[in-house]
């Protein structure tokens, strides 16, 4: 059978050891299987664990093969679409429920670190970076917005105090969340795996679910073994496939990438991002950087929309780094790497129930650390039988990408062309 190793990337060769995990060989029977090991399987695992169920995680790969193990490490809050458009689309009494999650995840990640000691290098505070006028406008509101849903470790930067956080000569301005912050991202998805099995958890690797049997006790099948559970819950997000064919057309994978320079010395570090926060701009697509704990920059940005994996890395995201950096013009890029999220139409997250005993959450459209982490707990909840937060998420409404399987790539990438050229023009 296929071994399929993780990507190369600055995550996969700093990665703290980890114990060989088998594939599955064998028929068993369990509570929940969990298909898919990056953060939304894993945090549903644990969560379920905590509350006495009996788990099995099927991984296809490895743990955090996928956007889990390769992501900008950023921790930002919210969704990727904010709360007053949701409170425009679903009303206030959903949006409120919605938006009283909206930092709930940041805060499990640092309940999960501190609990079962976890080494992801975690730092406190992130900040969006505005390029234009209009964009600080944008943040203002978002200030306010966040805070009538009592999110308040924020603070507005002006022009003067975001040079003091970020050597950028391109910025106006920006707004500093200390709830926010960043992780080695793979590391966090190791140290969770590792927690999953001290609280007997099974997880087999190089362990595809390749069919699902539905019914009163649904079986998933992978090459050589069978999980017979009680629930299923499907975590495989942009590397699903069509496994659950329900769920393909109102979702697409998209690629984005990420480069890592050579370790830049703690005095030049310093010199870039003073504090150790993270940094995301407010372009619709948008660039993202931050320190990692051996003091390299990690910048990400781009999005290829169908991910198709783009053949040189390091030539579309160096200029991009050099425009917000050009002091590291001689600087080394050491490794370049590509990943898988999956975006809705929307940009909300796909959650729901197939029959009695399916559940999924996926799609939650680029920012995804802090949600799948609660998606976990929400998800759990409902096995539970507790579906309010649940299904505050499974109303949202999802429709499919115009052009179906066949043309929803150019016309989502034209959607982005044009959003792209609004960044440009600054309107
Ligand atoms: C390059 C990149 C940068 C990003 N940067 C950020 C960031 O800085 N901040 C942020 O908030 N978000 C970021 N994101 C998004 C974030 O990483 C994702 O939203 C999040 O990690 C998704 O987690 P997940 O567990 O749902 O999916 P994944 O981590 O993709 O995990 C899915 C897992 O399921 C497995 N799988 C799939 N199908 C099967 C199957 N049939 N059987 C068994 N296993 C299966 C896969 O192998 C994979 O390991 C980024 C994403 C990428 C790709």
């Amino acid at each position: 059978m296929a071994n399929t190793p993780y990507p190369e990337s600055y995550y996969a060769a700093s990665a703290n050891p980890v114990p060989a995990r088998p594939a599955l060989q064998d028929d068993v029977e369990t509570d929940v299987c969990v298909i898919g090991a990056g953060y939304t399987g894993l945090s549903s695992a644990l969560f379920l664990l905590e509350n006495g169920f009996k788990v099995t995680v099927l991984e296809a790969a490895k743990v955090g093969f996928g956007a889990s193990g390769r992501n900008g490490g950023q921790i930002v809050n919210s969704y990727s679409r904010d709360i007053d458009v949701i409170e425009r689309s679903v009303g206030p009494q959903q949006a409120q429920l919605l938006g009283n999650m909206a930092f709930e995840g940041g805060r499990i990640i640092r309940e999960r670190v501190a609990k079962y000691q976890i080494q992801c290098d975690l730092k406190d505070g992130g900040v969006f970076a505005a390029l234009t006028a209009k964009q600080m406008g944008h943040l203002e509101s978002q200030k306010r917005l966040w805070e009538r849903f009592g999110h308040t470790q924020l603070e507005l930067l002006d022009q003067r105090r975001i040079r003091e956080v970020v050597a950028c000569e391109e910025y106006v301005g920006g707004m500093l969340d200390m709830s926010g912050g960043h992780i080695h991202p793979l590391n966090l998805a190791l140290g969770e795996a590792a927690a999953v099995e001290s609280l007997g958890g099974v997880i087999y690797e190089q362990s595809p679910a390749v069919r699902i049997e539905r019914g009163a006790s649904p079986v998933v099948h992978t090459p050589q073994g069978k999980v017979r559970a009680k629930f299923i819950i499907v975590a495989g997000n942009a590397y699903l496939g069509n496994l659950v064919p329900e769920l393909a057309a109102k979702s697409m994978p998209c690629g984005t990438q990420v480069i890592a320079t050579e370790p830049l010395g703690d005095e030049f570090a310093h010199s870039l991002l003073p504090q150790d926060y993270c940094v995301e701009d407010c372009n619709y697509l948008l660039d993202y950087y931050r320190l990692t704990g051996d003091k390299r920059l990690i910048f990400g940005g781009g999005v290829v929309y169908g991910a198709r994996d783009p053949a040189n890395i390091e030539a579309i995201i160096r200029p991009k780094m050099l425009k917000a950096f050009p002091q590291l013009k001689d600087v080394k890029i050491d490794y370049a790497w590509t990943g898988n999220f999956l975006l809705t139409l929307s940009r909300l997250p796909q959650v729901g129930r197939l029959g009695d005993n399916i559940y999924y959450s996926q799609g939650c459209s680029g920012h995804g650390v802090t949600y799948t982490h609660l998606a976990g707990k929400v998800l759990a909840e409902a096995l539970r039988g507790q579906a309010e937060r649940f299904d505050a998420f499974a109303d949202l409404p999802h429709y499919p990408f115009p052009g179906g399987q066949l043309l929803r790539t150019p016309f989502a990438a034209m959607g982005a062309w044009y959003y792209g050229l609004r960044d440009k023009l600054g309107f």
